[in-house]
């Protein structure tokens, strides 16, 4: 049976360690501060943001809240985005995505100045990624890069295998791989023999948005598996499933994130993490 890598326990490790940071920042007068947008009440999204305040709440970042109703236009939107750039006191930006249709999403994620884009999705953020020059990364791929690591999951020379592209998830993820030393492949839904690509794998990377997709037979005796996928499980429960099949994965693999509890959690500690290095970036 698979070790479980605790995604709960290592994004509480995380958020805090932060929190001692930011508890250390202000007790030389310097105070960590988000602004998080969110325009319209899209129940997922509210949600997502109320958690992140909580975040917020528990390692002392300041939250400063923007609920805009959902016919704000996107010029009101991008005034907003252009005060908080040059607000002296932010740290970092956060627009809850998606946005209502009348806004161009790709506009206002290029309107965020690339030192506050905590959520690492500004064009110049994903080149610096790229260059391997220091920049805000992608939370979610960022909390994953952590729970390899603080697993000891070896990935220098590894043969890491990224199902899915995305640019939030799968792209990003694919090179912060690559800048740990491991051979990386990117899979898509043009992959050719999937399942040997992924047999390969040492380290496996899951984030193509079906659910229980992947199941032991993608998986190489041993390797690490790492579950992005959230899911609700069809069945009127209310459980949570991932991309990867895991009662048949876990009885292969050799370590194994769940869902709940593995790379869920993680994302939102990066984000606070963001905001920290934010606020330190500038007082260097
Ligand atoms: P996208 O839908 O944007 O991307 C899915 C990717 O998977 C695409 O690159 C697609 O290929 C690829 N893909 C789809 N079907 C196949 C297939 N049959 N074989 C191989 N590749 C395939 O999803 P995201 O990256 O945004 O999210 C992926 C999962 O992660 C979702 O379940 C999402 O809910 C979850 N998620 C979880 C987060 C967290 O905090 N834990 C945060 C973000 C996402 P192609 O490019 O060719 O279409």
């Amino acid at each position: 049976m698979a070790e479980l890598i605790d995604g709960k326990k290592i994004s509480q490790d995380l958020k805090d360690e932060v929190k001692a940071q930011v508890s250390e920042l202000k007790a030389k007068g310097v105070e960590v501060a988000l602004a998080v947008i969110l325009v319209g009440n899209d129940p997922a999204s509210t949600v997502y943001v109320g958690n992140k305040k909580k975040a917020c709440e528990y390692t002392g970042i300041r939250s400063e809240s923007y609920e805009l109703p959902e016919d704000t236009s996107e010029k009101e939107l991008l005034d907003l985005v252009e005060r908080l750039n040059n607000d002296d006191k932010i740290d970092g930006i956060l627009v809850q995505l998606p946005l209502p249709k009348h806004i161009d999403e790709d506009k206002v994620i290029r309107s965020i100045s690339p030192d506050k884009d905590v959520d690492g999705f500004h064009p110049e953020s994903v080149g610096r990624l790229s260059i391997g020059a220091k920049g805000f990364v992608s939370c979610t791929p960022a909390g994953v890069i952590e729970l390899l690591k603080r697993s000891n999951t070896p990935l220098d020379g590894a043969n890491a295998v990224v199902v899915g592209r995305s640019n939030i998830v799968g792209k990003p993820m694919s090179m912060l791989l690559l800048r740990e030393n491991a051979t990386v492949t990117v899979c898509h839904s043009h992959t050719k023999n999937l399942k040997e690509v992924c047999k390969n794998a040492d380290v496996l990377v899951v984030a193509i948005g079906h659910p229980k997709f992947i199941d032991a037979s993608y998986i190489k005796e041993g390797a690490t598996v790492i579950d992005v996928g959230i899911h609700r499980v069809d069945d009127g429960s209310k459980k949570l499933c991932g991309d990867v099949d895991f009662e048949s994965a876990e009885k292969v693999a050799g370590k194994i994130t769940p869902v709940p509890g593995g790379v869920g959690p993680m994302t939102i500690a990066e984000l606070m993490n963001n905001c920290l290095q934010s606020a330190l970036m500038k007082l260097q």
